[in-house]
């Protein structure tokens, strides 16, 4: 059971970061260091290295020998599992002292970071080492003269790129299946929230993961993360952020080498609530929480409330109240809900929406403005704006805030084309006690996945990815680990 002097007495800490790794060793970038400023504060945390491109390719060089001469792509599975297991121990270990750094370097308050980061990350390290070992190639179904056999070989190097939501959850959705199959990683963290997996990679070393197999560079996206995406010897990039880097990554791969790029982007998520909720109680607080937790800094937040007219009025009531009840605080305190916003840009971002949503007509029912000035930290009430029309930039655009759009509907036809009018296509929920009508939804929903009666549910055994200009490829599941390996078949004669 995690104490608030346990964590009062961690956040008092100085921190200091590491720089970057390469070959196993904690070297300085030749970049100009980068200060890290605390959310929760406004205040310097710490300072972080930044690596140029002469750096990166350091890093690649070293994750490319690595690769070749097998100190961990030919050790035996058994040895490979054995240290994701050890790695897993480690990061439970250290849980509380992860959760709390990185709180104070990206604002998500602590009672979520708690669950959703070094839990999430050491139950995915424990999926990928158990699966392994049962992964199989596969025997073709060819002429009885001929053999064919399918194998499945990692990739070589993987350079990936982290967003500042939940740096060890979804570093570890690449990192885990990526050297679980036998891959070299070069990792490239968010300017504002790198120090968790700065602390992960130390905790890998310990593990026994031999030097070189993961390289960590930090440092400002078009520099650092641009070499990465533009090295020749760089096989697969995978990526989490917003579309328009997810843009640049694509760019980079056809000046370099064709590396595969997997993007897992943006999302602008309908959460639909039809008239038939057996439970509009239960729904209207779930979609507080839905845009709401992590001050909306979520990929799959439910941003736009598409609710059934009928109920309109009275949904957008209780959904007010609940939302009224989670105001934001100091993301240290177990008791608070909503955490600070990850960067001052992002806040005067979150804001600006606002005052496009108002000009083209919505009205804010919630919030609307900055709170907790005296800390110098950057926070934001939730906000609810209603009469959000589908041409709304609020309707159309990703806020990544604690912004919630609502649209009312009259029909299912009518909710189901509303929710696809999006460029996006990351997740949605479907609110209804008709479960032929929730089937229906889940056909038509142009998305990655669809809650039912329920919202942003998930674990390691499914894939989340999104369809459209939400990205392509999945994290998560057996199905990631296509990312991190190549076909190769085999055709002999007999
Ligand atoms: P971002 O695109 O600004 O940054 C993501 C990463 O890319 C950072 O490490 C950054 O340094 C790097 N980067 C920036 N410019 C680059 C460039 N020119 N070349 C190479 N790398 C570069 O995104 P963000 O603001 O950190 O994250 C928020 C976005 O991530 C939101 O759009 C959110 O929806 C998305 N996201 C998606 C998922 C998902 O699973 N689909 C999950 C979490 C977040």
């Amino acid at each position: 059971m995690v104490t608030q002097t346990e964590i009062d007495r961690l956040s008092a800490a100085p921190v200091t970061a590491r720089p970057l790794l390469i070959e196993g060793a904690w070297v300085d970038g030749t970049g100009d260091p980068l200060p890290v400023l605390s959310p929760i504060d406004g205040q310097p945390l710490t300072t972080l290295a930044s690596a140029t491109a002469a750096d990166v390719g350091r890093a690649v060089t070293s994750a490319r020998a690595a690769f070749e001469d097998g100190r961990w792509s030919r050790q035996p599975p058994a040895a490979r599992k054995a240290v994701l297991h050890r790695l897993a121990d480690l990061i439970q270990q250290h849980a509380l002292e992860l959760a709390v750094l990185g709180v104070r370097d990206n604002g998500t308050e602590i009672s979520m970071a708690l669950k959703a980061e070094p839990g999430s990350a050491a139950g995915t390290f424990r999926y990928y080492a158990e699966a392994l070992d049962k992964v199989y190639g596969e025997i073709a179904p060819t002429a009885p003269d001929v053999l064919g056999l399918i194998h499945r070989d990692p990739v070589g190097v993987v350079g990936a790129i982290v967003p500042w939501n939940f740096p060890l959850m979804i570093g570890a959705w690449k990192l885990a299946p990526a050297l679980a199959m036998g891959n070299s990683v070069v990792l490239k963290p968010a300017e504002t929230a790198s120090l968790t997996l700065l602390r992960l990679a130390e905790l890998a070393l310990e593990a026994g993961l031999p030097p070189g197999v993961l390289n960590v560079v930090t440092g400002p996206g078009h520099i650092t993360g641009a070499a990465l995406a533009l090295s020749m010897d760089v096989d697969v990039l995978v990526f989490t952020g917003s579309g328009a880097t997810g843009r640049r990554l694509l760019e980079y791969s056809a000046r370099s080498n064709l590396k595969r790029c997997y993007l897992e982007l943006g999302g602008k998520s309908p959460n639909i609530v039809f008239a038939d909720t057996p439970d509009l109680g239960a729904a209207a607080q779930s979609a507080a929480t839905a845009i709401f937790r992590n001050a909306g800094q979520v990929c799959v937040a439910g941003s736009r409330l598409l609710v059934e007219r009928s109920i309109h009025d009275d949904f957008v009531a209780a959904l007010s109240q609940a939302s009224a009840r989670m105001q934001p605080g100091n993301p240290l305190q177990l008791t608070t809900q909503i955490g600070a916003i990850n960067s001052e840009p992002q806040l005067d971002r979150n804001l600006g929406f606002l005052r496009d949503a108002v000009a083209e007509g919505g009205q804010i029912v919630l919030g609307g403005d900055r709170t907790l000035t005296e800390t110098g930290g950057w926070y934001m009430k939730p906000t609810i704006v209603t009469d959000v029309a589908p041409h709304h930039r609020l309707y159309r655009e990703e806020v990544f805030g604690p912004v919630l759009a609502v649209t009312p509907f009259d029909t299912e036809d009518e909710a189901a084309r509303l929710a696809n009018a999006s460029d996006y296509g990351l997740a949605a929920g479907v609110w209804t006690a008709n479960l032929s009508r929730a089937h229906r939804m889940i056909r038509a929903l142009r998305t990655g996945v669809v809650h039912v009666n329920t919202y942003g549910g998930t674990d390691g055994t499914v894939p989340l990815g999104g369809v459209r200009q939400s990205g392509n490829g999945h994290d998560k599941s057996l199905h990631a680990l296509d990312k991190y390996t190549d076909l190769k078949t085999a055709w002999i004669q007999l």
